[in-house]
């Protein structure tokens, strides 16, 4: 296990989730006080306490663990790891606040949705209400030493999404708003399985972009430079999959075929589905619904604007 720098404030612990590398990010920021951004599943809080011990952060200086959505690969193990920060604060979208403090829900849904996958997660822990903040756009998480993070609402992947702007490095930590970063093949990804508001991801992106970010800190995995470049191809990407999906429903397909119109299509998501091949809990936990959500939304919705 590695805790490796991102700059001058921030590092990146790879929580090697189900033993694979370079799939699960958590974020350390260093200022005063120390904050986390996602912890990813329950399985994973072994390995970021020994990054914490690593990057010498002392458990009572963490002030924030803050998360982007609840989905288990992101926050499951926020309830673990709290027990070990006396006096952090979890930092989620007010929605998601109930599912952090009873999980019960959460993890018989996974189940449903990822099968055996969601034992190599582990089930998460509650989180005590009183040690949970609902935040909305725009609450800064202040750590001394002129570092911040500033809460951003990027809605659409789910109904409680957001992410955080730090403006020393003119960074986004995006959760998963702005797609899946294969950075060992260096392609972007959706992550956009069902029930997904694809107008809403949309707006989402254009909000990122507006904050003329530099760098991107993707949960999967990694820091990207080109922050902008990457969110608007993510957009287009995006459009791509949903026009393809408009002409198999105005065409009568069946989704299989309009699946794998959308594959050939793209020559990034071909060169992901070769690279997850040798890493099943990657290709079924992210890769697999993405299509499956586009094609819903436009059924559903009808397509966006190009
Ligand atoms: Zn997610």
């Amino acid at each position: 296990m590695q805790a490796s720098r991102i700059n001058e404030h921030i590092y990146l612990i790879d929580t090697e989730t189900a033993g694979i590398r370079n799939f699960i990010a958590s974020y350390v920021l260093k200022g005063k006080k120390a904050a986390i951004v996602e912890t990813g599943p329950t399985s994973s809080i072994p390995n970021v306490l020994i990054g914490l011990r690593q990057l010498d952060v002392k458990p009572e200086n963490v002030a924030y663990v803050a998360v982007s959505h609840v989905h288990l690969d992101h926050s499951g193990g926020v309830g673990t790891l709290l027990k070990h920060l006396p006096n952090a604060k979890v930092i989620v979208h007010p929605k998601g606040v109930p599912h952090l403090a009873h999980p019960e829900k959460l993890w018989e849904q996974s189940r449903i949705v990822l099968g055996s996958i969601t034992e190599l997660y582990g089930e998460p822990q509650p989180v005590p209400e009183d040690r949970i903040m609902g935040t909305t756009d725009g609450t800064i998480l202040n750590l001394g030493n002129d570092l911040e993070l500033r809460v951003v609402e990027t809605l659409g992947h789910a109904s409680h999404h957001q992410s955080y702007f730090e403006p020393l490095s003119h960074g986004v930590f995006p959760g998963d708003a702005a797609g899946i970063y294969l950075n060992e093949i260096g392609v972007v990804v959706p992550t956009t399985p069902p029930p997904l508001r694809l107008d809403i991801v949309l707006a989402s992106l254009d909000r990122l972009v507006s904050l003329k970010p530099r760098s991107l800190y993707y949960s999967h995995f990694g820091k990207a430079a080109d922050a902008n470049i990457r969110l608007l191809n993510y957009a287009q990407q995006l459009k791509l999959w949903a026009k393809i999906a408009k002409q198999g429903i105005d065409g009568n397909e069946d989704v299989e075929t309009t699946s794998r119109r959308i594959v050939e299509s793209d020559p990034a998501f071909q060169k992901a589905l070769e690279y997850v091949k040798m890493r099943p809990v990657l290709g079924e936990t992210v890769l697999n619904h993405s299509i499956r959500g586009v094609i819903d939304f436009v059924k559903k919705f009808g397509t966006v604007p190009e």
